[in-house]
Order: C-alpha cells, then sequence, then structure tokens
C-alpha cells in the first residue's frame, strides 16, 4: 500500500515566526498515526523548521539546483539544503516550470542530483487548462513523465512520490473533480506499472494537488488511486491544513 501523505506547499508566504507557530501548532494537534506529514517552508526557514518539528512533521525545500555547488548566485545545493535539515524536495512544481522555466530535462537533472544525493523527491506534474480542453492531458502528463522521470531505474524510482497538479485547478479554487483526479491518478499508476513493475507502481504514492481544503479532502482522498494532497493556500494555516490531514 503507498503511504498516505499531506504536504503543504508554503511558497513564499509566511515569514519566520509565522512558520514557526504553524508547525508548532501541527505538532500540538492530535492526527491520524498512518500519515505522513510534511512542510515545505522556504529553504532559509528549514533549519528552524527542523528544529520546532518532531518526527511527525517531516522538513522539505520546493526548489533546490541539480549543481553539487559553485557559483550559481541565488540558489541551493542538496547537500546545503540536507545540512540545514530538509530530507525532500519538490520537483517541478507548475510555478517553477513556468515562472522559471523549468524544462522537462533541467528537472531531468534534478530528479538525478536527488538519486545521487539520497534526497527523497516528489516529483509534480500537471497540465495546463488549454491541454485539458484539448483533451489530452494524459499525453501531456505521460511526456513530462517519460522526459524527466522514467529514465529512472526500478531501485531509484522506489522512494518515489509523484503529485499530479492540474494547472488549472492550482490557487485558483477550481479543484478537479475526484472523478477527474482518479481518473489521471490510475493513468498514471498504470503509466508506473508499464514502465516498471506492479509491485512499484502499487507501492509509489501519488498526491493530488489544486485547490484541495478541508471541504473537498475527503471526498479526493477516498479515491483509491489518490494517496494523499499536496496542498498549497490551505496549508498555510494549522486548523485547515489539520483538518485536511484529518480527512483520511
Ligand atoms: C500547490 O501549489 O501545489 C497547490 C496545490 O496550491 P493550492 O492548493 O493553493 O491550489
Amino acid at each position: 500500500m503507498p503511504q498516505k501523505i499531506v504536504a503543504g506547499n508554503w511558497k513564499m508566504n509566511l515569514c519566520l515566526d509565522e512558520g514557526v507557530d504553524l508547525i508548532r501548532s501541527i505538532e500540538a494537534s492530535s492526527l491520524p498515526s498512518d500519515v505522513k506529514v510534511m512542510v515545505f517552508p522556504p529553504a532559509l526557514f528549514v533549519d528552524a523548521a527542523k528544529k520546532t518539528s518532531s518526527s511527525k512533521c517531516l522538513v522539505g525545500v520546493q526548489n533546490f539546483n541539480a549543481a553539487e555547488k559553485g557559483a550559481f548566485t541565488g540558489e541551493v545545493s542538496i547537500k546545503q539544503v540536507k545540512s540545514a535539515g530538509a530530507s525532500i524536495g519538490l520537483i517541478g512544481h507548475s510555478e517553477r516550470r513556468e515562472l522559471f522555466n523549468e524544462t522537462n530535462a533541467i528537472l531531468k537533472d534534478k530528479v538525478d542530483a536527488a538519486i545521487e544525493n539520497n534526497f527523497q523527491f516528489i516529483f509534480c506534474c500537471g497540465e495546463p487548462l488549454e491541454v485539458r480542453e484539448a483533451g489530452t492531458e494524459i499525453e501531456f502528463v505521460r511526456n513530462q513523465l517519460e522526459e524527466s522521470l522514467f529514465h529512472l531505474a526500478s531501485d531509484q524510482m522506489r522512494d518515489g512520490i509523484i503529485a499530479y497538479e492540474p494547472i488549472w485547478a492550482i490557487g485558483t479554487g477550481r479543484t478537479a473533480s475526484s472523478e477527474q483526479a482518479e481518473d489521471m491518478h490510475r493513468e498514471i499508476r498504470a503509466m508506473l506499472s508499464e514502465k516498471y513493475t506492479n509491485d512499484i507502481a502499487e507501492s509509489i504514492s501519488i498526491l493530488y494537488g489544486g485547490s484541495c481544503k478541508s471541504a473537498n479532502a475527503k471526498e479526493l482522498f477516498a479515491c483509491p488511486n489518490v494517496n494523499g494532497g499536496l496542498i498549497g493556500g490551505a496549508a498555510l494555516d494549522a486548523t485547515s491544513f489539520c483538518a485536511i490531514i484529518d480527512s483520511f
């Protein structure tokens, strides 16, 4: 069975004291013990986030550079974020793809860097609205996975996590229906099974992201192939984030 996961992507929100308070509130809540909770603060706050959290709440980064070190002003390497306490990173969030021109080739390098550094990742994929309207979303997502992720060998893929985030649902208040989410998640699992083995496909967590909140999380998480959520806006408040975790 895939691990149930609820991950909060803070994006460029919250200041240090607000982030620490949020983690303290999450830590103080009684949450289902079979759900892995993750927070993705700005890299600057990873050290404080790690010091505030127990094993209940895993700390990750929203981004990292694939290079080991060097003259990359403003960037952070995996070794650096690991040394500050991060144990997982997002790769390929649509905002990184769209606003920072991260191509499938760049994301492939990040996947490779994560593997080399024994750094867990959540690989994000998802189609823009025009692709959904053209009815080619499955091919679009397949291409993202094939160009950035599916070069990994089976043993490298085993600990990977995938987040399906239709771009038209991110931050828009327009959630994919549970049928739309389940359809794509089933397709992604079938792609994993075709590329790797049934065993691997059945063990990888596939998260849904895109305007997921406490009001719709229960229905989304009830889908057989939805193993949790990558949450943006609703992860900034402890009450709503914990309510989402409780939806399992
Ligand atoms: C996200 O950025 O990954 C996300 C899902 O955002 P939101 O929940 O705000 O749509």
